[in-house]
């Protein structure tokens, strides 16, 4: 069935911001950009997707943009993620069970936000906020359309990102069949659809990727599976699982793939001092992380085989429809939380590697719409270096030779660093890119992937 013309009202929509976008285009060249002016035609085109590649950089706010950025590719360079031929902003607030706004989110209700339309309380995933029932989320709708859909991520697969995409559960903690203590109503006894784990294989997402071998080593507890853990549930599902690069190398797309690289998080790639109170001697980041084994695939690498194994299904089942693929770069925000700048920066450049291969898709394939966005804010700040402020300080060089001090002063020095409330960048190419433009809500990144993608 065809889907619903674009109104006229997006159309006029649409050439409003040609104007804008030639000037988009225009800054874009002159930093040396790749931006386009094809890209940015394309960007404004009211049509629609076939494909639509979605990247969260977990608490990758302004500042660890930037950060990243001197830290890499120096002041006036760009990252791949500053390439693309339309910025906007969006806002990433929870809400209370009444529905009133809390400012500050977590990865759970920003993840619901943009992955079901709908805000939730922090913690909780895919699921309203006062009465706690599940809502579609738009992995769901993909399958229900035909599209073959992805999810790889550097934290646990069980973890809040990619949970909201193929799981519904009344708090985040209910990861595996061992840790429902939060969610008395979700346990398969008491009829629920049990953990996120095995909810998401449940699902049969075509292709899993990331750590928490750990959740998927756990007994199921009740149910058809009883007795099994959740990877062997996944195998009688269908999936083939893979652990290494080799292994991943060697999957096909012919079956479902579920990657577990870890037993927790993916080890970060980049490791360093992290930032101390008074600060630390001037520092340069150790570019290999000693302690993550050989045979880790990175998050591109991950992102690439996702790729492939998307097109190669649909191509087995001679379907017209494409796919839908969401990437996390998860520790950006795990190492703010714990104010190690080396490792933040690490993690945020290896997110770039991934938008690298997104984008590198997208212009063979135009008919792609790639956004890169973030969750939430998050804690590091970039400071003078002479500055001596409160909190954890760290300063580093920069390839370009000067100090680039990092404070991280959102909590008590020794506690978890805290997310903020701010808004954050969403930057996008391809078929309805301009939707994100100017001031969008979080919640308008969903209708966005909706109506590319024709999904009811
Ligand atoms: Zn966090």
């Amino acid at each position: 069935m065809p889907g619903p013309r674009p109104s006229r009202n997006r159309l006029m929509a649409a050439s409003a911001v040609v104007a804008a976008t030639a000037a988009v285009v225009a800054v874009t060249s002159t930093a040396g950009a790749s931006g386009s002016k094809e890209q940015a035609q394309q960007a404004v085109k009211g049509g629609l997707a076939k494909n639509v590649i979605l990247l969260i950089g977990d608490g990758m706010g302004d500042s660890e943009i930037t950060l990243a950025r001197d830290y890499t590719v120096g002041a006036a360079g760009r990252l791949n993620m500053d390439k693309f031929p339309m910025t906007g902003a969006y806002t990433t607030y929870a809400v209370h069970a009444d529905g009133t706004p809390d400012y500050v989110t977590d990865s759970a209700a920003s993840g619901t936000g943009w992955a079901t339309g709908v805000k939730t309380v922090n913690g909780r995933i895919s699921k309203t906020p006062g009465t706690d029932k599940a809502v579609p989320t738009i992995l769901e709708l993909a399958q229900k359309g035909g599209y073959a859909t992805g999810s790889v991520t550097t934290a646990e697969l069980t973890d809040a990102t990619p949970a909201v995409l193929a799981s519904h559960a009344t708090d985040r903690s209910c990861q595996g069949p061992a840790d429902m203590a939060k969610c008395p109503t979700d346990t398969i006894a008491k009829g629920g659809p049990g953990s996120i784990a095995e909810q998401s294989v449940n699902h049969k997402v075509d292709v899993l990727l990331g750590g928490g071998q750990q959740r998927f080593d756990q007994k199921v507890t009740d149910g058809r599976y009883k007795g099994l853990t959740v990877t062997e549930q996944a195998r009688k599902l269908g999936y083939q699982v893979v652990t290494d690069d080799r292994s991943l190398k060697a999957a096909k797309g012919d079956k479902p793939v579920l990657g577990l690289f870890a037993p927790g998080n993916v080890p970060t790639e980049w490791t360093g001092k992290p930032a101390a109170l008074g600060g630390t001697a001037p520092q340069r980041c150790v570019t290999s992380n000693p302690s993550r084994p050989a045979g880790t695939p990175s998050l591109a690498d991950s992102a690439s085989k996702a790729i492939q194994l998307l097109e190669a299904k649909q191509k087995a089942n001679h379907s017209k429809q494409g796919f839908f693929l969401q990437i996390e770069g998860a520790s950006i925000d795990k190492q703010d939380h714990a104010a190690d700048p080396c490792g933040q920066i690490g993690e945020t450049a290896a997110f770039d590697r991934a938008v690298k291969v997104a984008r590198d898709y997208a212009a063979k394939h135009p008919d792609t719409l790639v956004v890169t966005t973030a969750d939430h804010g998050h804690t590091s700040q970039i400071v003078p270096p002479e500055a001596t402020p409160p909190g954890l300080s760290s300063t580093l060089v920069t390839d370009e030779g000067q100090q680039l001090k990092v404070n991280y002063s959102t909590n008590t020095p020794g506690q978890s660093q805290e997310h903020t409330g701010t808004q954050v960048r969403i930057a996008a190419q391809g078929p309805l890119a301009y939707r994100v433009l100017g001031v969008t809500n979080q919640t308008d990144l969903f209708t966005t992937v909706r109506e590319a993608l024709r999904l009811r």
